[in-house]
């Protein structure tokens, strides 16, 4: 009989990690506590990026990312026929543009560095950056171009991977939310209840987005994900004007940043619709969803420095969501050697939508006991980096008096 695993979160991780696993021949099921990309997937942008990775092992996750992106765009498309909305995958390309001096060498620096690791980071003048962006301002002092930058559209991509899931045969439990650990009688983790009951597995994997510390500290294995608040503004319609996914080079170091205080970057692109988007600010203050107009009035004052002409744009909504932010900066993807049977496939922070097919690829390896394709050995919650984190997150679950209640009776 296939190995069973049990998927909590229905974001576009879980929805990449059904996928996978259900393909290579697992028993899957999904659970969410709300539906399918109710979460931070789509209260997000889509771009699939390496231009804001230095070298090191995010990075490679971001290249292992970007080499399975456009072939599992073509899958997903034959899978599921052209009646199913299309995921928007554009490999448009990036430009990261300083407009200071002190800015301009630090972008130069970077695009350095990343040559260094294989990335393709093309210093360009500033009058081709206007060439390829015939509105961008006259601030521009460095530009570097980045043809491997692409972008989709996220709530699509994670329904498409789902629907692609179900049609392996993964279930999809919408509305059901964990409550607590299964045990057996010797204490192995056996499954999760539910107001439906118990639902029993061999493996239960956490993809609980922002959400992932709670759900980890539930089943009894507490990690420190934590929600970093973002936000954007949506402009009405209007003819294409911007042709990559155009930010200011500071967007770097807010995203490396453990800042916990209001960051703001300028992030500008335009969708297939004919919206621009304008992210985006950081800013950890829990799962407060309060639209701020300190972050909203930062971000849009950013934008038109790079692109003047913003400045008349009609903005048509904002929305924000909530990274899951990992305190050593990358994700946790494997078993947790606390408690055998349970995995992770969280802290993607503000790359889950990049980084989602190359995760899935590894849980799938992982779980197979096959060799990955890149080494799992830096994500993996006994990584030195993260030690210190998961005591605290311990710590934290006692002082809450948050210990697992097993949800067996
Ligand atoms: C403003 C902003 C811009 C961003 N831009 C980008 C970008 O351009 N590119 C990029 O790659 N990333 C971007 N990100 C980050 C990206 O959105 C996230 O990394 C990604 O969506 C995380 O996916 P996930 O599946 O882990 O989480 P989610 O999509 O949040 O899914 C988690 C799911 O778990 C469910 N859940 C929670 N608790 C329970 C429970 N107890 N029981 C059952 N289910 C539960 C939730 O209902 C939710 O559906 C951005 C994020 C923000 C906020």
């Amino acid at each position: 009989m296939a190995s069973s695993v049990l998927i909590v979160g229905a974001g576009i991780i879980g929805a990449a990690c059904a996928r996978a696993l259900a393909m290579a021949g697992f028993d899957v099921t999904v659970v969410d506590r709300g539906t399918v990309a109710g979460g931070t997937s789509s209260a997000c942008e889509g771009n699939l990026l390496v231009s804001d990775k230095g070298p090191g092992h995010e990075l490679v996750l971001a290249q292992y990312a970007t080499s399975l992106w456009k072939q599992t765009v073509s899958d997903l498309t034959e899978q599921l026929g052209d009646a199913f909305p299309s995921v928007e995958y554009d490999p448009k390309g990036g430009l990261v543009v300083a407009t200071t001096g002190s800015g301009a060498q630090a972008l130069l620096d970077f695009a350095a560095s990343q040559r260094g690791a294989g990335v393709d980071a093309r210093v360009i003048e500033p009058d081709e950056a206007r060439r390829l962006e015939p509105d961008l301002g006259p601030l521009a002092e460095a530009a570097v171009h980045y043809p491997e930058d692409a972008q989709v559209q996220p709530a699509i991509a994670t329904e498409a991977l789902i629907a692609s899931a179900r049609r392996f045969g993964a279930r999809v439990l919408e509305n059901t939310p964990v409550l607590g650990p299964v045990h057996d009688s010797s204490g192995v983790l056996i499954g999760i209840g539910s107001p439906a009951g118990h639902i029993r597995a061999e493996r239960i994997l956490i993809a609980a987005g922002p959400w992932s510390g709670e759900v980890a500290r539930m089943l009894g294995a507490p990690l420190p994900v934590r929600p970093r608040r973002g936000e954007l503004l949506v402009t009405t319609r209007m003819r294409h004007r911007i042709f990559h996914k155009v930010y200011d080079a500071d967007y770097v170091g807010a995203v490396g940043s453990d800042d916990s205080a209001l960051q703001t970057s300028s992030v500008v692109e335009s969708t297939a619709s004919g919206t621009v988007l304008i992210g985006s600010s950081r800013q950890q203050v829990g799962f407060d969803s309060r639209m701020r107009v300190d972050a909203l009035s930062g971000i849009a004052a950013k934008a038109i420095r790079l692109f003047p002409f913003l400045a008349d744009a009609a903005v048509m909504r904002s929305y924000g969501g909530f990274r899951p932010f990992m305190p050593d900066h990358l994700p946790v993807i494997g078993e947790d050697p606390r408690m055998p049977g349970l995995w992770h496939a969280t802290g993607h922070e503000g790359a889950g939508i990049g980084l989602s097919l190359a995760t899935a690829e590894l849980i799938r390896d992982l779980m197979l006991g096959a060799d990955p394709a890149i080494d799992a050995a830096p994500f993996s919650v006994g990584r030195a980096s993260l030690a210190s984190h998961l005591s605290a997150a311990a710590g934290d679950a006692v002082a809450s008096n948050a210990a697992p209640r097993d949800a067996v009776a």
